[in-house]
């Protein structure tokens, strides 16, 4: 379908249009009925100025007096009697010319009887009438000349004759106007079934208010058939109109309803979109906050409290996924114990707290060292892990010793006095075969060999 304007605009439009299509009807019927009333006065003063010349002539007025007297006299019985007159004319004057027995004319020929001027004027007065009908205006005028030149009766007959055709031909064409009309009235049924087609086409794309608009397209077809018949019938154009104008304002009320209607059915189903938009978004925002209290949960269980470092759980998640992603794409990666060197001594010396203190400097000094891909926890008590993905086992044993000596350099202060504190670490690159606990303890072991070894030291394992 073409894309309408808003069907309000749409609406407005029609309206429009219907109101100037009447109002055109209107002018046009007042001057159709104007033109017929004046060629009726016309016809029917030739009549009664025709009159007496003959009792055929008379007949024939009489019954087209009576014709052009009823409403809607149609064309071809006028045409009928038009010629029917001129005939009779032309029989009387052809009576009149027949020469005698005697050889001479009769009176009426021989001496030829003035143009009756009110016969005269009656002729020219039609012929002003029918004028107004641009297609006639180079017959009348011709006649008309010929009328003004006109000095004897002899060719009157001829004259009326040719004048009633031009009135017979001026009522047919009043006529196709006035079928005209009923073609525009027509045109308009098809345009107001347009728009209930537009009203249908709408209703198939919107099940739910089916109800609503079969109602309206109903009253709508109900209308139009009104209107329908009353253009069939037709016999009244004044009626017509008048039943258009009923029609139209009542089509114009249907809209109006239904538009009400619409609206507030559109303003319901708006509050019902709000309502459920603000449900849906306080939904996502619950959800939301759920799945972030869930994520902090759970990285929470993975977290170590005192270090901010993930524990133990979260260590065997990583290294398992860590496994699985080496096994996938085996890259050297190295996998590295720590334990604090005597730090139960700390403890004993120092306190808990201090002990405390020394892990959290620990871990921000291990987490220091290592890359964004690398990954430490705290495995237990004063014991940390790493694994280092993508790093060869020279390589992350410098990485291990700079750590190592970075923490023996660090310059613990307790109760006033300088302590060194030192870790020692076992190292070992992931091999063909490992699982975790294998390579686990295989760090661990180069761990307790890095203790054996005197401490503060990196073992290869
Ligand atoms: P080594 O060099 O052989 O590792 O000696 P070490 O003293 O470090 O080893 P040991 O396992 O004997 O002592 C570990 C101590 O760590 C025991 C425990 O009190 C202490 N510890 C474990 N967890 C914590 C903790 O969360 N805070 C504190 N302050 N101390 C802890
Ligand atoms: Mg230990
Ligand atoms: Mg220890």
């Amino acid at each position: 379908m073409q894309s309408p304007a808003s069907p309000e605009t749409d609406t407005k439009d029609w309206r429009r249009k219907y109101s100037d299509v009447v109002r055109a009807m209107e002018a046009d019927e007042r001057q159709y009925r104007e033109q017929l009333g004046t060629l009726k006065r016309l016809v029917a003063r030739l009549c009664l100025v025709g009159n007496g010349q003959s009792p055929e002539l008379d007949a024939t007025l009489l019954t087209l007096k009576e014709v052009i007297a009823r409403d809607h006299a149609p064309a071809a019985e006028l045409d009928a009697i038009a010629s029917n007159i001129a005939s009779v004319v032309l029989e009387q004057d052809r009576r009149a010319t027949v020469p005698s027995t005697t050889g001479q004319a009769t009176a009426a020929a021989a001496d030829p009887a003035a143009v009756d001027p009110r016969l005269r004027d009656a002729l020219v007065r039609l012929l002003g009438e029918l004028r107004r009908d641009p297609e006639l205006i180079n017959s009348i005028d011709l006649l008309g000349m010929e009328l003004a030149s006109l000095a004897i009766a002899d060719d009157l007959p001829r004259l009326v004759q040719q004048a009633g055709q031009l009135a017979t031909q001026r009522i047919r064409n009043l006529e196709m106007m006035r079928s005209g009309l009923e073609n525009l009235l027509a045109q308009m049924i098809t345009r107001l079934d347009e728009m209930t087609g537009y009203i249908d086409g709408d209703e198939a794309s919107r099940q739910q208010e089916h109800s609503r608009r079969t109602a309206f397209t109903d009253q709508m077809a109900d209308e139009m058939q009104a209107l329908g018949a009353s253009v069939e019938a037709g016999s009244d154009l004044a009626l017509i109109r008048v039943q258009i104008r009923n029609r139209l304002d009542s089509i114009s009320r249907h809209l109006q309803d239904f538009r009400q209607r619409e609206t507030a059915y559109a303003s319901t189903a708006q509050q019902g979109t709000d309502a459920m938009r603000a449900r849906i978004a306080q939904l996502e925002q619950e959800t939301s906050e759920l799945q972030q209290r869930v994520e902090a949960e759970k990285r929470n269980a993975m977290l170590d409290a005192l270090t901010q470092v993930p524990n133990r759980l979260g260590w065997e998640r990583r290294f398992d996924e860590e496994l699985r992603r080496w096994q996938q794409f085996p890259q050297e990666t190295c996998v590295l114990t720590w334990d604090i060197d005597h730090f139960k001594r700390i403890n004993d010396s120092y306190g808990h707290t201090a002990g405390d203190k020394v892990l959290k400097i620990v871990a921000n000094r291990l987490a220091k060292g290592i890359r964004g891909t690398d990954f430490l926890a705290r495995y237990g008590g004063e014991e940390f892990v790493m694994i280092l993905p993508a790093t060869t086992l020279a390589s992350g044993i410098t990485l291990a010793d700079t750590i190592r000596a970075a923490i023996a350099n660090i310059g613990f202060h307790f109760s006033g006095k300088a302590v060194v504190i030192t870790i020692s670490c076992g190292i070992t690159a992931l091999r063909e075969g490992d699982t975790a606990t294998s390579a686990f303890e295989r760090a661990d072991q180069a761990l307790y060999q890095a203790k054996q070894n005197g401490r503060n030291q990196v073992v290869e394992g």
